[in-house]
């Protein structure tokens, strides 16, 4: 209360604005931020977890910025937002405030380096829409190219409905900038011949192979590759748990380690994002930092201000971002890790009895569920929720 009563006395706008309208401007600049995991925290599956539009509701009225950040993708993050939206029943949802696992794939569209580049994963072709809609110009996908020359993938599981509907015409002469990895392969054995062939391959051309003898340091690829996250499982309705895109990392280093003969003290150059991994929370921050600016300035239509892939921000507003997640190996360790908050909810896939187990345990607590955690936390600021 005394702050509140110092910057009262002080301000050059005490004449002119009543005391609630005071603590109302101040609250535009809240000096913490959330930032939610989405699956066993907001939503279960195509469920709701009834907590979540009154947490989120909380923090619309209090205008505390929050953005979500998931390690899923494979859409844009408007239907990630709609789709969000429409389960908890909460306020929308607006896309910037998503942060899927390849968003920050975004940043790499401000350099000219990587026009043309390779994408692997998901359905259909909705990653190549996405990374049109991220800005890159030329988006090749593996059915492209096997479409192109059947002999590159002669066990490819593509049927000729796959090809009339996803596959567009591509120059196998033209060399490809970048590999990225959008979402879990579908095609596994054709992803991984077409993306071995690219990584071994002169300067990205589809069909040529480089002499690693001529190349300086045999890590590094011809071309670069980005994996957007390390799950090596990922649970569905089987008993067991089913292989994820990490599981294709290792799949994918094995190869290049062995045809290449590299020592066993050598790995494959690669760039990993998702949680738990830096590069995504530093893209976090900048969207967080982004949004506050926007929902401050009530312009929350203007373009987003991006930065370089692994930039890190180099001023914040914020003194706390507190990371809330049910999964203590990604959401909380990464945020153990990189200096945010760290709230774990009983919600998801953590128990109470994997406490001793855990890699990483929360800075705030264990709650019961997210509306329980953003109550705290509010409490804990000074904002009554
Ligand atoms: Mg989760």
């Amino acid at each position: 209360m005394n702050a509140v009563r110092r910057f009262h006395l002080r301000s050059p706008w005490s004449s002119r604005f009543p005391y609630s309208q005071l603590r109302a401007a101040r609250r535009l600049k809240s000096d913490f931020a959330f930032v939610f995991d989405i699956d066993g925290v907001l939503i279960r599956g195509k469920k709701p977890i009834a907590e979540a539009r009154s947490a989120l509701e909380s923090l619309n009225k209090n205008k505390i910025p929050y953005i979500l950040m998931t390690n899923g993708g494979g859409v844009l993050e408007r239907e990630k937002a709609n789709e969000v939206t429409r389960i908890t029943n909460c306020s929308k949802i607006n896309p910037l405030q998503v942060v899927q696992s390849h968003t920050p794939m975004k940043a790499l569209t401000r350099d000219k380096k990587f026009q043309r580049v390779l994408v692997v994963g998901g359905d259909g072709d909705n990653s190549r829409q996405v990374a049109y809609e991220y800005g890159f110009k030329d988006v090749v996908m593996p059915i492209d190219i096997v479409k192109a020359n059947k002999s590159v993938s002669p066990h490819c599981m593509y049927t000729t409905h796959d090809f009339e509907l996803y596959a567009k015409p591509v120059d196998l002469d033209k060399p490809i900038d970048a590999i990225l990895v959008f979402n879990d392969p579908r095609d596994m054995s054709s992803d991984i011949q077409i993306v071995q062939d690219l990584l071994n391959s002169q300067n990205g051309v589809c069909g040529t192979k480089r002499s690693i003898k001529s190349v300086a340091d045999p890590t590094e690829p011809s071309i670069p590759i980005l994996f957007s996250n390390n799950d090596y499982v990922y649970a569905n309705d089987f008993p067991l748990p089913r292989f994820g895109q990490g599981a294709f990392r290792i799949i994918t280093e094995t190869l290049y380690n062995h045809t290449n003969k590299l020592e066993p003290s050598q790995n494959l150059q690669s760039l990993i994002m998702g949680k738990p991994f830096k590069l995504q929370y530093d893209f976090a921050h900048h969207v967080l930092i982004d949004w506050n600016e926007k929902i401050s300035s009530g312009d929350t239509e203007s373009q987003q201000i991006l930065p370089y892939l692994g930039e890190v921000p180099e001023q914040t507003p914020f003194k706390k971002i507190y990371m809330v997640g049910d999964n203590p190996e990604s959401d909380i360790k990464g945020a153990h890790d990189h200096g945010w908050e760290s709230v774990l909810l009983r919600t998801g896939v953590y128990k109470d009895e994997d406490w001793d187990d855990i890699i990483a345990r929360p800075s705030v607590g264990v709650f019961d569920n997210v509306e329980d955690a953003v109550k705290h936390v509010l409490r804990a600021n000074g904002v009554s929720a």
